[in-house]
């Protein structure tokens, strides 16, 4: 049995930002088959706090922390088991987990995640009321100077670290005047330690320090190692390219579970989104998308190929919210077209019979860590349209001839991601829809696909046995 700390700084179903809280909050109870032990330990915002179930103080060596008392706290919160850095100068406070009432970052931030991070060393090297981890899986900056510590407190040697990046736009720079209020060695702020440009970077600590690192998918292991995606610390992690793994990121199967057993029951779903987003059946497929909308997501080269799509009998309904620009747009675009229909708003419900009633779900990223509309568009047999990056290429299985020919294929990849690529993808994706046979065999395909986190939490339970060290 590998015994694991989680450390994270958002956890599904408690506090949830992006894509980090999934795994945090999914990875555990996925692990439990797999000879893996794992525990979270979270900070105490009001959220956790109030859900935390059957507390239990822990004594441990701080009395101070970073400015404040703090207490470790033991129980069960969101259906995990958990230890809860229960420190009120940190994170008792209304807001976001991230932002003040002004929407700017509580300036604060660094020692927050420090202090957690610091929780984390000391409960590798002292214990938790007789746990001991063998292994701390760190998420993204927020927990990334956590190997450091270790290394401070003399336990590097014995207690194995995994940092895995879910947003390498985030990295924790703070002044290089704090370098002492954050408890870092000066000695390791140089280039090759935590400086960056001057200025301390948490994410490159964790990525120069952890035993080993990871990221979503394999395509966007390789991608992050590039200037194109690598956001200044591509050269950093081509050091560690030995390093490196990708390790997808699953779906929840149960949230996720398809509302109809057979392809002509899915058929109900579609007519009946078609009528809710008052969409007319014009003999093409009826494509979604659900967004946020950011230039990330790529949604500007969408809208520039969607006339190819309404020419071909095809159309759009799009879920999301974002960049002002982009809603605007695409409330221009229905205001035009009888074949797009928009819904500005964040809806979990309508996202839901989006995506069970669409023939297809358009995913056109500029980049994309991994992705999860194109897993439930699998799933639920609506046809993953996607840019050839990151997650999006490592989860598709192209329509190409290839692809075709073999029976294989769940969907379609565009390469270059440009306008005159997406449209030729969308031109395809209609030839493929009057194809019945083929279309039916691709649907078919897709739901069997596997999404969940099966695959992946083996993958994980080998990664940390693989990194455990010896007593
Ligand atoms: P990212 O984390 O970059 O936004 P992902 O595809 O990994 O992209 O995850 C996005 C998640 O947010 C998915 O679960 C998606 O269904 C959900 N989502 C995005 N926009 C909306 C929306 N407007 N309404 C409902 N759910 C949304």
């Amino acid at each position: 049995m590998t015994t694991v700390l989680s450390v994270a700084s958002e956890c599904a179903p408690l506090v949830k930002t992006g894509g980090l809280a999934d795994v945090a909050g999914a990875l555990p109870t996925a692990l439990a088959g797999h000879g893996t032990e794992m525990r979270t330990l979270l900070p105490g915002y009001p959220a956790v706090m109030s859900a935390l179930e059957e507390p239990v103080a822990i004594v441990h060596r701080e009395k101070n922390l970073f400015g404040g008392p703090a207490r470790l706290l033991h129980g069960i919160a969101g259906g995990l088991e958990v230890y809860v850095l229960d420190a009120p100068h940190l994170y008792e406070r209304k807001g976001a987990i991230y932002l003040g009432p002004d929407g700017k970052d509580w300036p604060d931030n660094p020692e927050r995640f420090a202090a957690l991070s610091w929780m984390a060393a000391t409960i590798a090297t002292d214990g938790a009321a007789g746990w001991e981890p063998q292994v701390l899986h760190l998420h993204d900056w927020q927990a990334a100077l956590t190997p450091i510590y270790l290394r401070q407190l003399g336990s590097a040697d014995r207690v194995a670290t995994l940092l895995t990046i879910h947003n390498i736009a985030f990295q924790g720079l703070t002044a290089a005047t704090r370098l002492k209020a954050l408890n870092l060695p000066a000695s390791g702020f140089t280039a090759d330690g935590f400086e960056y440009y001057g200025k301390i970077s948490a994410l490159k600590a964790g990525l120069v320090y952890a035993d080993k690192l990871s990221t979503v998918s394999p395509s966007y292991a390789i991608e992050l190692m590039t200037p194109e995606f690598g956001m200044g610390l591509d050269g950093v992690l081509r050091s560690r390219r030995a390093d490196m793994t990708g390790i997808l990121n699953g779906i929840d199967l149960d949230a996720w579970q398809p509302p109809f057993k057979t392809l002509r029951a899915k058929a109900k779903f579609t007519k009946s989104l078609r009528q809710e987003m008052g969409l007319p059946d014009a003999g093409g497929p009826l494509c979604v998308v659900v967004s946020r909308l950011t230039s990330q997501k790529g949604l500007d080269i969408l809208l520039a190929a969607l006339p190819r799509l309404l020419a071909e009998g095809g159309q759009l309904a799009l879920l999301g919210s974002g960049d002002a620009e982009l809603e605007k747009a695409f409330q221009e675009a229905e205001a035009r077209h009888s074949g797009v229909a928009v819904k500005i708003g964040y809806d979990e419900a309508l996202s839901h019979r989006f995506i069970a009633g669409g023939d297809a779900i358009l995913v056109p990223s500029r980049f994309e860590p991994c992705g999860l509309t194109q897993l439930y568009g699998l799933r639920h047999g609506t046809l993953p349209v996607v840019s050839l990056t990151g997650g999006l290429a490592d989860t598709v299985v192209p329509a190409n001839a290839a692809g075709i020919w073999a029976g294989v294929a769940t969907g379609i990849q565009v390469h270059p991601i440009t306008t005159d690529a997406w449209e030729h993808a969308l031109g395809q994706l209609c030839a493929i829809y009057r194809q019945h046979d083929i279309w039916n065999r691709m649907q078919k395909n897709a739901m069997r696909h596997p999404v969940g986190w099966e695959v992946s939490a083996a993958a994980y339970a080998a990664l940390f046995k693989d990194i455990e060290k010896a007593a």
